[in-house]
């Protein structure tokens, strides 16, 4: 039996009446899925495979002005919302039970002026797809590591990867933003114009409106850059983790490196280091010369690659529908306890899962935390277990493995958390994840969205 999911909490058993489905398609350009249509299994899925919801409708925006009408449709009946773009939230937000989904995914259009070194990017695009765009004339901005994922979700929360060190967040090189609110206004948001709203977007995720196109500041980046990884064996892991706190805690802005506990498809485990130098292959040779030279690796994989490669060279790992679960922490310093931690836990975990390190710190941790809603500016480590399997049997081994990982590296933690890393941990976490940043979210939060209609979210609740 079909249900309607309302605002306030209400659940009824009643199917979408024929006169609102005839009302969208009457005023939609895009498209319109609703739960009887063959395109629905499809269009219900997100990237995480153990997200199984099943909204009233969705809504495939074609353009920003059917974004106004979505808003406007399910504001006007009280309906619960949710707002996707590229469908990566670990947590399923981005998809409902019972209510309306606004997807953005298929507003793609892209302008990049290679002169003002900028873009303009439609919600939709992927990481991927900008990267492409960006880079046919030699630029990018910093992106995330897995090109399927939304430059939307991505750069609303934050947003790091391998340009972060030197150039700041993606919200950093963020200019400008066309946002439609939960009033159905398309408002323009800029260091001139509605700056509140501005700084909201940049971190605090969906909370505002949805946003129709951003626009970046954009740099010269390769084509061609050394990176790739180093893989430790087991035995060696203890000092090769050691080295990775030594050499990622001096390394230069130009340097991003990542590192993982990772198991083989034969089983065997191994610790890996991910390298990437932003500047010339000459000088990128020469600071990664120590990470080459240090202890003997069980193999380097290290040469010149082209930026489009390196972003998408962790893809394989995260394909779309597998089960996923992830819990994550920011982090100073890996100190030796946390080493000794880490490779006990490791050592026993279920196949499939890793931990991962990415690096942050260097120009993200040089602008002041007043300046975007971001505020773990002074972490040098995004620390996070990744579960991954396929049969939802396995599911309480999996996800009671990565909290309780997470659980006993708490004492290592700053106690920070970033926001697009969280799942549905509660209000605390998302307090965490903003610091002395949330008060200022609250107030911006008080007037765009007065009423919490965008709440399927890292929400930040209103207080009126
Ligand atoms: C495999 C993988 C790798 C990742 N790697 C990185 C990484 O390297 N760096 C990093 O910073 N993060 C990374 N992330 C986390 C990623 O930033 C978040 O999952 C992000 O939310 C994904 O954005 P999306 O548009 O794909 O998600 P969606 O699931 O579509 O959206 C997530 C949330 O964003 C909001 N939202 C989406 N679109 C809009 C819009 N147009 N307007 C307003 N609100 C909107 C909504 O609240 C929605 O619930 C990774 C995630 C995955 C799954």
């Amino acid at each position: 039996m079909a249900t309607l999911s309302f605002a306030d909490d209400r659940t009824i058993k009643q199917a979408l009446p024929v006169s609102d489905i005839a009302e969208l398609r009457q005023t939609i350009r895009g498209e319109l899925v609703f739960p009887d249509d063959p395109g629905y299994p499809r269009a219900r899925r997100v990237w995480n495979g153990m997200v199984d919801r099943r909204p009233a409708a969705l809504i495939y925006c074609a353009n920003p002005d059917d974004v106004v009408t979505a808003v406007n449709f399910a504001r006007t009946r009280n309906l619960v919302v949710a707002v996707r773009a590229g469908g990566h939230n670990v947590a399923g937000l981005s998809v409902c039970d019972a209510g309306v989904v606004i997807d953005v995914s298929r507003m793609k259009h892209i302008e990049v002026d290679p002169v003002r070194r900028t873009a303009r990017a439609q919600a939709g695009l992927s990481l991927g797809e900008f990267d492409a765009a960006t880079q046919s004339y030699g630029l990018a901005t910093t992106m995330g590591v897995n090109a399927d994922t939304g430059i939307a979700g991505l750069t609303l929360g934050g947003g790091f990867g391998k340009l972060g060190r030197k150039y700041g967040l993606s919200c950093d090189n963020l200019t400008a933003a066309e946002i439609v609110t939960a009033d159905g206004r398309l408002l323009r948001a800029s260091a001139t114009e509605n700056v509140d709203l501005f700084w909201a977007v940049r971190g605090g995720g969906g909370n505002f409106g949805i946003v129709t196109t951003f626009e970046y500041r954009l740099f010269p980046v390769g084509p061609l850059l050394m990176s790739g990884s180093v893989l430790y064996g087991y035995d060696d892991a203890r000092g090769a983790m050691r080295f990775y706190h030594a050499f990622a805690s001096t390394a230069p802005d130009e340097l991003s490196l990542d590192a993982a506990l990772v198991t083989e498809p034969s089983g065997e485990r191994f610790f890996s280091i991910s390298a990437c130098y932003i500047g010339s292959p000459d000088e990128g040779e020469r600071i990664l010369r120590p990470l080459r030279e240090y202890g003997t690796p069980a193999e380097d994989r290290i040469a010149l690659n082209s930026y489009l490669q390196i972003q998408s060279a962790g893809d394989s790992i995260f394909p779309r529908g597998r089960r996923y679960y992830w819990k994550a922490q920011f982090m100073r310093e890996i100190t030796d306890d946390a080493i000794d931690l880490l490779l006990l836990r490791y050592a026993t975990a279920p196949t499939g899962s890793l931990v991962v390190f990415q690096q942050v710190g260097g120009a993200i941790s040089r602008i002041p935390v007043a300046d975007t809603p971001y505020a773990n500016r002074d972490a040098l480590y995004d620390c996070f277990p990744i579960s991954i399997w396929d049969d939802a049997a396995d599911d309480e081994a999996h996800i009671g493995w990565a909290r309780d990982l997470w659980d006993a590296m708490r004492p290592f933690s700053t106690g920070g958390v970033y926001a697009n890393n969280l799942g549905e941990e509660g209000t605390d976490r998302v307090q965490a994840a903003y610091g002395e940043n949330y008060p200022r979210l609250v107030a911006a939060k008080n007037k765009y969205d007065p009423n919490n209609f965008f709440r399927l979210n890292q929400n930040i609740r209103p207080a009126l």
